[in-house]
């Protein structure tokens, strides 16, 4: 096997690793057996070479003593022959017979078993001793049984002593001649262990090194490209998906590293995915808020401008035409702004676009100064303001910009994140003033730092505010423009601050408002309302009280409840109280605000869009909103009289708010001719200056009570 890793490399044998595990373990199985066979031949043998010697050398050693004891027992037997009276040797005989046929047997039994030729002719040198003794012992028995006796003594004592010596002699040759095999035999067995000692040794030296080569080279070709396997897996982990174990092997090791290729693969092309998912925008392709902020973090950015786009009529477009048209349209939109940018040529820190939530794109650049910003924007504007196809109709399509610009210092500064997130925070907050303000674009402003100050202290203070009685109602008079009669007021909140004194709503109401506390303010001047409602039922039972509600109140799915509550706690009548909701609040989320709206409506409560013309309302829901009156903001009011554009657009409300079946309303009405042209285009009701400034509560009773003394005077006049 062939195993290279990037810059690793290792060999092994093209062979199965199981298969390479079995040859190894099975050769080491196979030493061991020999090993045992060896061990235990060796045993046998040894054994046998101790049987030979304890069962033949020994006993033929005995045998040979016994010829001693045999020619010496013969010897005597024949001198007791010699001495003994004839009636006596009969019972010698068979004596003298048997030890000659033992030493006959003897000898006839070593010869047998022989196969040394040294110990063979000692043994013939005995038999023929013995030969030789018998024939001398026959003659002298032969003397004595013919009663020479003299003559049988004198061959005893003469030739049979010395035939006797001689065999006694051979026969001693012979011991010696077995005792020096046995020595031999002996020898030989020591020589034979020492060899067995030595083989073992040698075997199991053999086996132990054989194992060791074995262990060590089946580990190494199995943990090696383990290792290898390892550390890809390690470098793959962190993110190095182009890391790959390359090999020429097809075993499971083989297997393994392959299966690791292509889990890498997966993973790096899932990790595309998910990254194109993650920072691009689906619809048009442009990077999306994620993307942004990871550039930003990566290119270490310093300083950063951006110009934020709100596609203003996309929500009518996705209304009327249905959300198809509306993609179709932001795709559009994408295309102009990308071809406006590339009209920019490419250069180093070039703007880019991207896409955010909803209708909003950003373009972002890194250190362009404001003129740029500004000139790139005209140049934008061109490009997307002429009219856009879109599902067979012509979309004149117009995009609100804020501009905001943030370096790092300042980001760090008052711990806002990101420098990314506070400049497009910064650019969305400029997009709202530009619509509020109703101009094509605007730079976001900072609030400075002793302004934010205050206002901190001062949602401090405004807990305490409500609990003290310093939120106080004021009303101001609306009044019917056709009979010029008062048919309810505002009630506006005053603030009259121990410290500051009073305190425009405009320094706290919409602080209030981002940051969540509106909910006093709410609550204080609903219980004023209820509370001075409740003391009118008798003598102006048919005034009503508007009350400024926030969008935090109306998408509060318990706010109907709680006025509900309220209302009964002083006993006021519902149907005498209106709530404002201003135009933004509503349009900026109307589904979530319905269903609050048509409880509210259910428990007899009036509703108006306050500031009507300021926010980009959706005509489609408009229709669908339990609303009963338009307040015209004071802005198109303003010198209306003096430009015929102002009062067309006037007329225009006008208009439809009585088609939408609305009482119209006009807010800051200052001067007579103002009056005058609102009555003349048909306006409902007219609240301003002019008719009365709000007034504090002891004003305002007295207000009503002139009035009704006026009306008491008509009736009695
Ligand atoms: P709004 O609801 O549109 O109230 C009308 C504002 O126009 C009041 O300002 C009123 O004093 C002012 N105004 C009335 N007639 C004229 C006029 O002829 N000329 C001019 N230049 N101004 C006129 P104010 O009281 O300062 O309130 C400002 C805004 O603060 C209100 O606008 C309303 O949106 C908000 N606000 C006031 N009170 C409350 C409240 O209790 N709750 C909430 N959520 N918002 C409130
Ligand atoms: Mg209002
Ligand atoms: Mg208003």
């Amino acid at each position: 096997m062939h195993v290279k890793l990037s810059n690793f490399r290792i060999r092994a044998r093209n062979l199965r690793l199981t298969v390479r595990l079995g040859l190894g373990f099975g050769a080491l199985v196979v030493l061991m057996a020999a090993v045992v066979a060896l061990a235990v031949l060796q045993f046998r043998e040894l054994a046998w070479h101790g049987e030979q010697m304890m069962k033949h050398d020994l006993q033929r050693m005995l045998q040979v003593q016994e010829i001693d004891q045999h020619v010496q027992g013969h010897g005597s037997a024949m001198a007791r022959l010699l001495t003994s009276p004839r009636a006596e040797r009969e019972a010698i005989y068979p004596v003298v017979d048997a030890e000659y046929a033992a030493l006959d047997r003897l000898i006839a039994n070593l010869s047998g078993e022989t196969a040394d030729v040294v110990t063979a002719a000692t043994l013939a040198d005995v038999a023929l001793r013995r030969d030789r003794y018998r024939d001398v012992f026959i003659d002298i028995v032969t003397e004595i049984e013919a009663g020479d006796l003299l003559r049988a003594s004198a061959l005893f004592s003469g030739l049979g002593q010395q035939a006797m010596q001689s065999l006694l002699s051979a026969s001693s040759a012979l011991l010696a001649r077995e005792q020096a095999t046995l020595a031999l035999r002996q020898q030989e067995v020591q020589a034979q262990i020492n060899r067995s000692e030595w083989m073992m040794i040698g075997l199991a030296l053999g086996a132990l090194a054989l194992s060791v080569g074995l262990a060590w080279r089946t580990t190494a070709s199995v943990a090696r490209p383990l290792a290898m396997v390892q550390a890809a897996a390690g470098r793959i982990a962190s993110g190095d998906y182009a890391a790959r174990v390359e090999l020429e092997s097809a075993d499971e090791l083989g297997r393994v590293a392959q299966a690791m290729n292509t889990m890498a693969l997966a993973v790096a092309t899932r990790e595309a995915e998910i990254a194109a998912v993650a920072y691009a925008d689906r619809l048009t392709g442009l990077p999306n808020r994620a993307m942004l902020q990871r550039w930003a973090t990566e290119g270490n950015w310093r300083q950063v401008t951006v110009l934020l786009m709100d596609v203003a009529r996309l929500r009518t477009v996705n209304e009327v035409l249905g959300f198809g048209a509306g993609d179709a349209l932001l795709v559009q939109v994408a295309e102009r702004l990308l071809a406006a940018l590339a009209a920019s040529g490419p250069r180093d820190k070039a703007p880019v676009l991207a896409r955010l939530a909803g209708g909003d794109f950003a373009i972002v650049a890194q250190d362009m100064d404001r003129m740029a910003a500004e000139t790139l924007r005209d140049r934008l504007d061109v490009a997307v303001t002429a009219a856009m196809a879109c599902d067979g109709h012509a979309v004149d399509l117009q995009l609100a910009y804020g501009l905001a610009d943030a370096a790092s210092a300042a980001a760090q500064a008052c711990d806002a994140g990101p420098l990314i997130d506070l400049a497009l925070q910064r650019a969305e907050l400029a997009v709202g003033e530009a619509k509020r303000r109703k101009l094509g674009w605007a730079w976001h402003v900072e609030v400075d730092a002793a302004a934010r100050a205050r206002q901190l202290s001062l949602l401090t203070d405004l807990r305490q505010a409500a609990v003290a009685g310093q939120l106080e109602m004021w009303l101001q008079p609306k009044q019917c423009l056709r009979s010029g009669r008062l048919l309810g007021m505002e009630g506006l909140v005053r603030w009259r601050h121990p410290v500051r004194g009073f305190v425009s709503p405009a320094e706290f109401i919409p602080f209030a408002e981002r940051t969540g506390h509106i909910g006093v303010v709410t609550t204080a001047m609903l219980d004023a309302a209820l509370q001075t409602l409740a003391g009118w039922s008798r003598d102006h039972a048919e005034l009503s009280i508007a009350v400024n509600v926030s969008a935090l109140d109306v998408r509060d799915a318990g706010f109907p409840a709680r006025v509900a509550e309220q209302a009964r706690h002083w006993r006021a009548p519902l149907n005498r109280l209106r709530l404002e909701i201003t135009e933004s609040t509503v349009m900026e989320d109307p589904e979530s605000v319905l269903l609050v709206l048509h409880e509210l409506r259910a428990l007899g409560v009036q509703l108006s869009i306050d500031d009507f013309g300021t926010g980009y309302s959706s005509l489609a829901y408009l229709q669908r909103l339990p609303i009963d009156e338009l307040k015209i903001d004071r802005s198109f009011v303003a010198g209306a009289d003096r430009q015929p554009q102002a009062q067309a657009l006037l007329r225009t409300i006008i208009e439809l708010g009585h088609t939408l079946k609305m009482s119209v309303t006009a807010e800051g009405i200052e001067q007579p001719a103002e009056l005058r042209l609102l009555t003349d285009l048909g306006c409902d009701v007219g609240q301003g200056y002019l008719i009365s400034r709000p007034m504090a509560p002891d004003a305002a009773r007295q207000y009503l009570q002139s009035i009704a003394a006026v009306t008491t005077e008509v009736t009695f006049a």
